[in-house]
């Protein structure tokens, strides 16, 4: 297990990386919100993000919210970063305040209705498959215009933005042209449906900073924050 100074030396370091990616995007880092991925690490290891002033966390899967988000510190604002798929949706909705994932009309109704039952107003995204890779989830950039007014329809998911998992390049520069693709996506959908989209989710260890550079207002790192997954 990490020690307690680690981990703070490490969202030191994620911080100041950010300020200077943002240095460099004329952008105020205060627009940029840093969700520390805690997935397969344990409670005491979240801890340790807490005492080093940390609130904001992801997790990819409910079953892990389930075990940590009780016995953690009530203020965190946790985020679902994995798939949520039917089943677990109503165990999901009370412990994650905002959903990253978001992939079909059929799932957002679903949690729409959901929400509804529970008296909740989940905040949402909408994940798209920015690249159409076979093996990812989301909407393409067509489905995503064919059904936004289904989307918008639905009144218990405060829809922030859109979130994506580009493709995996060794070279975070290669992101890039993918995290500027989302951002002219928003403001098409903006342009075209007259909503307003405040939230861009992308950027990950490896890429956040270009991610900023693109105009990322949350980027979601784990390996930097907490070290290697096993
Ligand atoms: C695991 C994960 C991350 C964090 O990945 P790192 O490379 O460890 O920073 C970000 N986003 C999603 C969707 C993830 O599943």
């Amino acid at each position: 297990m990490p020690d307690e100074s680690t981990i703070a030396n490490n969202l030191e370091a994620v911080n100041q990386r950010i300020a200077n990616a943002c240095d460099r995007a004329g952008r105020n880092p205060e627009d940029v919100l840093l969700l520390a991925v805690s997935k397969t690490k344990p409670a005491e290891v979240v801890q340790l993000a807490v005492d080093a002033g940390h609130t904001a966390f992801g997790e990819n899967r409910v079953q892990e919210g389930v075990a940590k988000v009780p016995v953690l510190p009530s203020h965190l604002d946790w985020h679902l970063i994995g798939p949520l798929q039917r089943n677990k949706i109503r165990k999901a909705l009370p412990l994650f305040g905002t959903i990253h994932t978001v992939e079909s009309v059929e799932n957002a109704t679903q949690i729409d209705r959901i929400a509804a039952e529970e008296g909740l107003f989940p905040r949402v995204f909408l994940q798209v498959n920015i690249a159409g890779e076979a093996t990812k989830h989301g909407f393409t950039e067509d489905t995503l215009r064919r059904e936004m007014e289904t989307l918008l329809g639905l009144d218990r998911l405060q829809i922030e933005g859109l979130m994506i998992i580009p493709p995996f390049t060794p070279e975070p520069e290669d992101a890039r042209q993918h995290f500027v693709q989302l951002r002219e996506l928003r403001q098409q959908l903006q342009d075209e449906f007259g909503v307003w989209f405040e939230e861009l989710s992308m950027g990950m260890s490896h890429d956040f900073e270009v991610a900023i550079e693109e105009g990322a207002t949350i980027v979601r790192v784990g390996t930097a924050i907490f070290g290697k997954r096993a």
